[in-house]
C-alpha cells in the first residue's frame, strides 16, 4: 500500500504521463514531422563537443578508481574550485570550493537546500506561474508552498503581495530566473526590490528568510538584459544551478548549490547541506560528470539556436492573432489562451497536432506554455497549423 503523501503525486503524474503517451501515439500515427510537440523542456541541441571530448579523455586517461569512485559528499575539490573560479570570473564574487556543493541537477539542488532549512510547518513562497515541482519538493520536508498570485501585466513578481504573505513561518522564497514557464527575465530592479523587501521582513520578524534562486536557464538569454547574480544583492541567497539546459545534459543529472559565506551560519549550513545530499540517497553527484564539468566549466550553450526558434514562433503566432509574451530567456513561450479554459484550448490544439502544456499546470490559468527547444522545422512548419487553429477563435 502506498503512502498518503504519494497518493496525490501518483494521481497527478498519471495526467502528465497520459499527455506524453498521447504525443508518442500521435507521432506513430501521423509521422514525427507532422506532430508539433512543444510540451517538453528537453533540449534538442546536442551537448557542446568539449563535453564529448572530455568524457573520452577522462575515460581513456584518468585513473578509473578515481573516476568512478566515491569522493567527499560535496563533490571533487577540483570541480568545486573550477565552478567557484568560473563564477568569480563572471560575477566578481569571492567563492571558494567550500561554497559549492555538487548535486544531482537543479531538482536535487532545490531538495537538498529545502531539506537543510525547512522544519515541518514552515512556509516557502514562490510566484505564480511556477515550475510545478516546487510544491512537491516543499512537501517532501513537510513544509507548505505559499503561492504569490501572478501579475498578469508583465509577469514580473508582485513584491508587495509577497511582503503581505510573509509570516513568522516563512523560511524561504524561491525565484526562477530566467523563467519557466513565462520566458521573462527578472532584471536588477526586481531583484533589488525583492532583496529590500526580504531585508525589511527579516528585520521586522527577527528571522532568517532565504532567497533560493533556481537558475538552470541562466545562460539562455536573448535580450540585452543582464541576469543579476543574486548573492551580490542579498546575503541569505542560495543558488541552485544545473547543467541540464545550458549544456544539454538533463539525463546526466549534474548541477551545484552555492552557499555564500555571507549567508546565515554558512559553515553549519554547508555541513548540513553536504549531509542532506548524502542522506537523500544521492550520496554525491555523478563522479564522471563532475570531472567533465571541471574541464568544461566555460563551455557555452547554443543560445542563438534557441533565440531564432523563439523569434520564429513569437512572430508567427502574433501574426496569427495570438497574444504572446516576447521571449527574453529560457526556451519557453507564454501565450494567452483565446478562451478562459486553457485545458480546452490545449485539447482543441491537439486536433491540429499541436501539443502544448496548459498554463494551469503552472498555476497560470488562461495561458499555455510552448517549449521551443525543438527542431527549427517544427517551429517553422507549426505556424500554418497555428493559423488554422486561430481561425477557430476568429482571431
Ligand atoms: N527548475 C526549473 C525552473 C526547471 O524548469 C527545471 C527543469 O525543467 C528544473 C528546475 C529541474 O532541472 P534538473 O533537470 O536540472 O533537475
Amino acid at each position: 500500500m502506498i503512502s498518503k503523501k504519494m497518493e496525490p503525486l501518483v494521481q497527478n503524474s498519471s495526467v502528465i504521463r497520459a499527455m506524453f503517451e498521447e504525443g508518442a501515439k500521435m507521432k506513430a500515427k501521423y509521422g514525427e514531422d507532422n506532430v508539433f510537440d512543444f510540451s517538453l523542456g528537453n533540449p534538442n541541441v546536442p551537448a557542446p563537443i568539449e563535453v564529448k571530448e572530455a568524457i573520452i579523455d577522462i575515460i581513456e586517461n584518468e585513473d578509473p578508481v578515481r573516476v568512478h569512485g566515491y569522493m567527499n559528499n560535496a563533490g571533487f575539490e577540483g570541480t568545486r574550485s573550477a565552478v567557484a573560479d568560473h563564477l568569480n570570473r563572471l560575477h566578481g564574487t569571492k567563492f571558494s570550493a567550500k561554497n559549492i556543493i555538487m548535486v544531482v541537477g537543479a531538482g536535487s539542488a532545490l531538495n537538498v537546500s529545502l531539506k537543510t532549512m525547512v522544519n515541518p510547518g514552515d512556509e516557502v513562497l514562490t510566484f505564480a506561474p511556477y515550475f510545478v515541482e516546487y510544491g512537491n519538493y516543499v512537501v517532501n520536508y513537510d513544509g507548505k508552498l505559499v503561492v504569490v498570485p501572478p501579475n498578469e501585466e508583465d509577469f514580473m513578481p508582485d513584491v508587495e503581495k509577497m511582503k503581505e504573505l510573509i509570516t513568522s513561518k516563512t523560511k524561504a522564497v524561491i525565484i526562477n530566473n530566467p523563467h519557466n514557464p513565462t520566458g521573462v527575465i527578472y532584471g536588477e530592479d526586481i531583484i533589488k526590490s525583492i532583496a529590500t523587501a526580504l531585508e525589511e521582513k527579516q528585520h521586522e520578524l527577527k528571522s532568517v528568510i532565504y532567497l533560493i534562486v533556481d537558475e538552470p536557464y541562466r545562460e539562455l538569454v536573448y535580450v540585452d538584459k543582464p541576469v543579476p547574480y543574486v548573492t551580490k544583492y542579498y546575503d541569505n541567497t542560495i543558488v541552485a544551478y544545473s547543467y541540464s539546459k545550458s549544456l544539454s545534459l538533463p539525463g546526466e543529472r549534474i548541477g551545484y548549490i552555492v552557499i555564500p559565506d555571507e549567508s546565515d551560519e554558512s559553515d553549519e549550513f554547508i555541513a548540513a547541506a553536504t549531509i542532506a545530499n548524502r542522506v537523500s540517497g544521492c550520496v554525491n553527484a555523478p563522479s564522471l560528470m563532475q570531472l567533465v564539468i571541471e574541464r568544461c566549466v566555460d563551455a557555452e550553450a547554443d543560445v542563438e539556436f534557441y533565440r531564432k526558434n523563439g523569434e520564429i514562433l513569437y512572430s508567427g503566432l502574433t501574426e496569427a492573432g495570438f497574444e504572446c509574451l516576447k521571449p527574453e530567456g529560457a526556451f519557453y513561450l507564454w501565450m494567452k489562451s483565446p478562451i478562459a479554459d486553457d485545458k480546452e484550448f490545449v485539447a482543441k490544439a491537439k486536433e491540429y497536432n499541436i501539443l502544448m502544456v496548459p498554463g494551469s499546470s503552472f498555476a497560470g490559468p488562461g495561458y499555455v506554455r510552448l517549449a521551443y527547444c525543438v527542431s527549427r522545422e517544427t517551429c517553422q512548419n507549426s505556424i500554418e497549423k497555428f493559423k488554422e487553429l486561430a481561425k477557430e477563435y476568429d482571431l
